[in-house]
């Protein structure tokens, strides 16, 4: 196998080795978003039109708002116990196979593919195929796909296109490239279901989300002459709100959203964890201050999970983001 010297596998060698296994285990990452998950979902449709068997490894389950992506219903933590040894296992849209979660069980790297678009990938796999300039890993899982030759039907559409509506914010953040668009163009001619894709992961909200949202935005604070905005949330919240740790998705947006914000910061304090979410408008580097605490990302959108009380993660995240720049 002749790799790059950058580390990168080629696109003629990802499809080879796809091409050489029988068996395949497509891995997305915990806490899934429509990256990982479509991602995953459009190559093992590609995969089993050429006969192959695949199964799909997901730690925490489908999002309610993801269960419409073809095939989300094989999408399980229990894999068959019968997978042959050579299994593939192939990781979508994580910068470590850690990310995968505890419940994965024990993968050699040699049997190890490592798909993904994030700055400071950890190249884990046999083979990395990260393409860092690419709108989302659904997008780089296109090239394997034309590669491939495999015919691209209306559910590999709309898992890709999922994808880039994902990781694009619906077309908004400064990823959305020509190439983004035009690529989401052909697969809305090819009958990926944009509608959908529109309603189910950026309009519909429960109101129980909307409440939440409500006592999100009463306890913004701004640091930093306003240009930090920061809020939290947690399990007495989600109780009186009637929301979940899934309605949380994509409220730091508004955050950042808020005028003369630069980066935002929303601390989930639930169940025992504190996961937090970065957002920057692009002056801070928040995948560099998330790295200072074990987390990882992209420039404009990161995440970490903080271990400690909520009290200490504050000025925790705010001296990683100040040793960014903030
Ligand atoms: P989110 O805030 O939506 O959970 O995550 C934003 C981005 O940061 C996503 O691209 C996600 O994959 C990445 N990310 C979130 N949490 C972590 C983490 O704990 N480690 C790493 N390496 N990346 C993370
Ligand atoms: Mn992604």
């Amino acid at each position: 196998m002749i790799e790059s010297t950058s580390g990168i596998a080629s696109t003629k060698d990802v499809v080879e080795e796809l091409r050489g296994r029988s068996a395949f285990v497509m891995v997305s990452h915990v806490k899934p978003d429509g990256d990982t998950l479509g991602a995953g979902l459009a190559l093992g449709l590609a995969l089993k039109g050429l006969g192959k068997r695949v199964a799909y490894f997901q730690q925490d389950g489908v999002p309610r708002n993801l269960r419409f992506l073809p095939d989300a219903e094989l999408v399980s933590r229990r894999l068959p116990a019968d997978l042959p040894d050579d299994t593939l296992y192939v990781f979508c849209d994580m910068s470590d196979w850690r990310r995968a979660g505890e419940y994965l069980p024990p993968v050699d790297r040699a049997n190890m593919l490592d798909i993904d678009h994030h700055l400071g990938n950890s190249l884990f796999g046999k083979l990395n195929y990260v393409l860092e300039h690419e709108c989302s890993t659904g997008s780089v899982v296109m090239h394997l796909l034309r590669e491939l030759g495999v015919p691209l039907d209306e559910r590999i559409a709309t898992c890709i296109l999922a994808t880039i509506m994902t990781d694009t914010g619906g077309f908004m953040h400064s990823n959305t490239t020509p190439d983004a668009l035009e690529l989401a163009a052909e697969l809305m001619r090819l009958g990926a279901d944009k509608e959908q894709i529109t309603e189910e992961i950026f309009l519909r909200k429960r109101v129980g989300a909307t409440k939440l949202l409500g006592r999100v935005v009463e306890k913004m604070r701004f640091e930093h002459g306003g240009r930090y905005c920061y809020s939290y949330v947690d399990d007495a919240m989600l109780e009186q709100t009637g929301a979940d740790g899934e309605d949380t998705e994509d409220m730091v947006n508004t955050l950042l959203g808020q005028e003369g914000v630069d980066v935002a910061a929303l601390f989930k304090a639930i169940e025992g964890e504190i996961r937090v979410s970065l957002r920057s408008s692009g002056r801070i580097n928040v995948q560099a201050a998330a790295g200072r605490l074990g987390g990882g990302g992209h420039f404009r959108a990161s995440g970490l999970t903080y271990r400690g009380p909520l009290p200490d993660a504050f000025p925790a995240v705010e001296a990683a983001l100040v040793a960014e720049g903030l």
